[in-house]
């Protein structure tokens, strides 16, 4: 029986080029794999692929193939030869999951440059520390080079060796047989978790980890507008790198107290201000607090409940771009609740001039405040 085309075998046109058939060549494996496929029959399929693979992704069997067809591969060795191919490149990660025989994907890593790990603090500011900016002193727990050992996690006076059963280079080769062979599996040795070498006396002070937790301090300039949930970076002040790595970063959330009387909208501040009803009837200049101290303001006779007095750029600084945010002022006329006889026969004076009609309002003091606060 003639064997199948190996297009064919792996469903590609004659055109493929060398990327096409090691995608389709990885999808069909993937599929038919003896460990992952336990179908009577999938072995075969998997030997059929792999025949097809090894002949078309070699550029001069697959030439020979193509002129002269099965024949053409007679003076090259003929079949592809099982027993000596090193599968474990090509199986590297294909199901993602370190490999053909395990331990492949973190063999390649293990020594290689790997960048810290980030952490993430949060600070809390006073109002007005996140208003005018502030430097704050942190605590960053993290992890440092050992002082002790200076990184080699070797007791002072001693020094890794290298370890013996991998001879330094940090990995071992098996030859195991499978059906479709002996294949040559390359793992990490078991001896020195693939760093090469051994610590015989391990420094008393890392227990051979070559890094010691630490506290450190370190005071950090917070900017002017800061609100509850700004992010600062502080960039390579994380964990540090591995193996010549850089260092992770510091993501500082910002968390803000409220004031007790100042409120804020992105960047404009809120102050709720009582005057009484003569103030509110005749007009009157009061004193009102700022962010930068106090200011008098002017208060029109016929102040109505709910006005709102903006001060222009007397808010809270601009994070991004210059200026400031406004001072809104929201008027509240206060109704006295306890009077002196004498307030209360001024009062009633007061009742007899204006009548008892009443009239309905065309928006509420709250509709008002509302729309000042933007419905909070
Ligand atoms: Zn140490
Ligand atoms: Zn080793």
């Amino acid at each position: 029986m003639a064997p199948r085309d190996y297009y064919e075998i792996l469903g590609v046109p004659r055109t493929a080029t060398a990327d096409e058939l090691k995608s389709a060549f990885r999808q069909l494996a993937r599929k038919y794999h003896p460990d992952v496929n336990k179908d009577p029959g999938a072995e075969d399929k998997f030997k059929e692929i792999n025949e097809a693979y090894a002949v078309l992704s070699d550029a001069d069997k697959r030439a020979a193939y193509d002129r002269y067809g099965y024949e053409g591969l007679n003076g090259m060795g003929g079949m592809p030869d099982f027993s000596t191919m090193d599968f474990s490149d090509l199986f590297e990660g294909l199901f993602g999951f370190g490999g053909f025989g395990g331990g492949g994907g973190s063999r390649r890593s293990r020594n290689a440059p790997r960048r810290g790990a980030d952490l993430n603090m949060t600070v809390t500011l006073e109002f007005d520390e996140a208003v005018f900016g502030v430097e704050k002193e942190i605590e960053i727990v993290r992890d440092e080079v050992c002082a002790t050992c200076s990184g080699s996690g070797a007791e002072p006076g001693t020094s890794p060796k290298t370890c013996s059963s991998c001879g330094g280079r940090g990995e071992v080769r098996q030859v195991r047989q499978t059906l479709l062979g002996s294949m040559v599996q390359v793992s990490t040795c078991p001896t020195c978790q693939g760093k090469g070498e051994v610590i015989d006396t391990p420094c008393h002070t890392c227990r051979g980890r070559g890094l010691e937790r630490k506290t450190v301090k370190k005071v950090v300039p917070i900017p002017a507008g800061v609100d509850t949930g700004t992010q600062i970076r502080l960039a390579g002040e994380g964990q540090p790198g591995a193996n010549g790595g850089p260092n992770g970063n510091i993501y500082l959330e910002i968390r803000v107290k409220t004031h007790k009387f100042f409120k804020r909208r992105k960047d404009d501040v809120l102050l709720d201000l009582n005057i009484n009803v003569a103030q509110a009837t005749l007009g009157a200049e009061v004193e009102i607090p700022t962010l930068k101290g106090t200011e008098k303001i002017k208060i029109p006779a016929g102040t109505q409940p709910g006005k709102v007095f903006t001060l222009k750029g007397k808010g809270i600084p601009h994070l991004r771009g210059s200026g400031n945010g406004d001072q809104l002022v929201v008027v509240n006329v206060a109704v006295p609740t306890h009077l002196s006889s004498e307030q209360r026969e001024l009062f009633e004076t007061l009742a007899k001039t204006l009548g008892t009609d009443v009239s309905p309002q065309e928006k509420s003091f709250v509709d008002v405040l509302k729309e000042v606060l933007g419905g909070s």
